[in-house]
């Protein structure tokens, strides 16, 4: 509480991961320090140095040295933009962790937008680049159909999933830990963890300075993660419903495919050696056993995952005990 009684408003962390953006940070820190001087939030700003070579190290090291609000974490190599966003995410103190672009296509301006619909209630405010300075072929339009899939997929509708300005309550990025193209699933892992989701309207500029790091490539990687993510939320306690459920289509299919070709070789004597029915009734079988066992091991994986962990299957809001402690 502040001296006048009034409840201090959530520190702010801003998570921005930075590779080759050697033009771009200083404009950016300027932006970002205009933006969050005008709220009452105390912040900082954590710039996340992704093995840049091109003289953004250096230009980050002389932001930090004349602002202490800024937190520079330089990592050893380029290790891709999720993974830097993590380690920017493990360095946050904020009650309240935005995450954004450092190359100037997020606008520092609308980070008032999504504190005012966070504090609506909401766990995770995405922003939507509404009108977007991309190319429309090679961007737009494979990032249309990819939030098309992931919505359907994962059941969390949003316009924009690929939108790296978002803000999220410190408590729903504990639990998720970002690998390959994950940090646009964040919203989809947060809703399944219990967490509320919207989304705002937000500014997107046009690249000023540098390039893109990335190229139409990104699609499969994006579309594999969407995969890994869909079983995580669907089936990882419970994987043997997934390959069971296939094991035991390919095994009926196959049974009833052989016992047909059992009829016919018996009972009718007819030849049935050289027919492609037989390689495929002995396929469906096998594949029905490889399907089943690979369930079990991933049962098996799961246990190892869940208790050696020691993370639970459920994610609980807040325990109420009459006479107790509470939290
Ligand atoms: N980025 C990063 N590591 C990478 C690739 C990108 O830290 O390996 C950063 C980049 O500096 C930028 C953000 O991630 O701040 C988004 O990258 P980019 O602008 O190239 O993506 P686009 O806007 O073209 O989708
Ligand atoms: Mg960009």
């Amino acid at each position: 509480m502040s001296p006048e009684g009034a409840p201090t408003p959530p520190k702010l962390s801003i998570v921005a991961p930075v590779y080759n953006e050697r033009e771009s940070v200083g404009p950016l820190h300027r932006r970002l320090v205009e933006a969050l001087d005008a709220l009452p939030n105390p912040f900082e700003i954590i710039l996340v140095n992704d093995g840049s070579r091109d003289g953004t190290t250096e230009a980050l090291d002389a932001i930090a040295a004349e602002d202490e609000r800024v937190v520079v974490v330089h990592l050893r190599r380029n290790f891709g933009q999720s993974a830097a966003m993590q380690a920017g995410f493990d360095q946050a103190t904020g009650d309240v962790v935005i995450a954004m672009d450092a190359d100037l296509q997020n606008d520092p301006a609308d980070i008032p937008l999504l504190l005012a619909k966070l504090d609506e209630g909401y766990d995770v405010v995405s922003g939507w680049r509404k009108d977007r300075k991309d190319k429309w072929l090679t961007r737009v339009l494979p990032s249309n159909v990819a939030n098309w899939l992931i919505s359907t997929m994962t059941g969390v509708h949003l316009h924009d999933y690929g939108c790296s300005l978002k803000a999220y309550r410190r408590e729903v990025l504990a639990d998720v830990t970002l690998y390959g193209e994950l940090h646009r699933f964040i919203p989809a892992l947060a809703y399944w963890a219990g967490g509320t989701v919207a989304e705002v309207p937000v500014t997107h500029h046009a690249r000023q300075f540098g390039q893109s790091k990335y190229g139409l490539s990104r699609i499969f990687r994006v579309m594999l993660d969407l995969i890994a993510v869909k079983f995580l939320l669907s089936y990882s306690t419970k994987p043997i419903r997934m390959f069971g459920q296939w094991g035991c289509l390919a095994g009926v299919l196959g049974l009833v495919v052989l016992a047909y070709l059992a009829y016919v070789k018996l009972i009718m004597g007819l030849d049935i050696g050289h027919r492609p029915l037989l390689l495929l009734g002995i396929l469906l079988v096998f594949m029905a056993g490889q399907f089943i066992t690979l369930g079990l091991v991933a049962e098996l994986q799961a246990r190892t995952y869940y208790e050696v962990r020691d993370r639970p299957v459920y994610a609980a809001r807040r325990t109420v005990r009459k006479g107790g402690d509470a939290e």
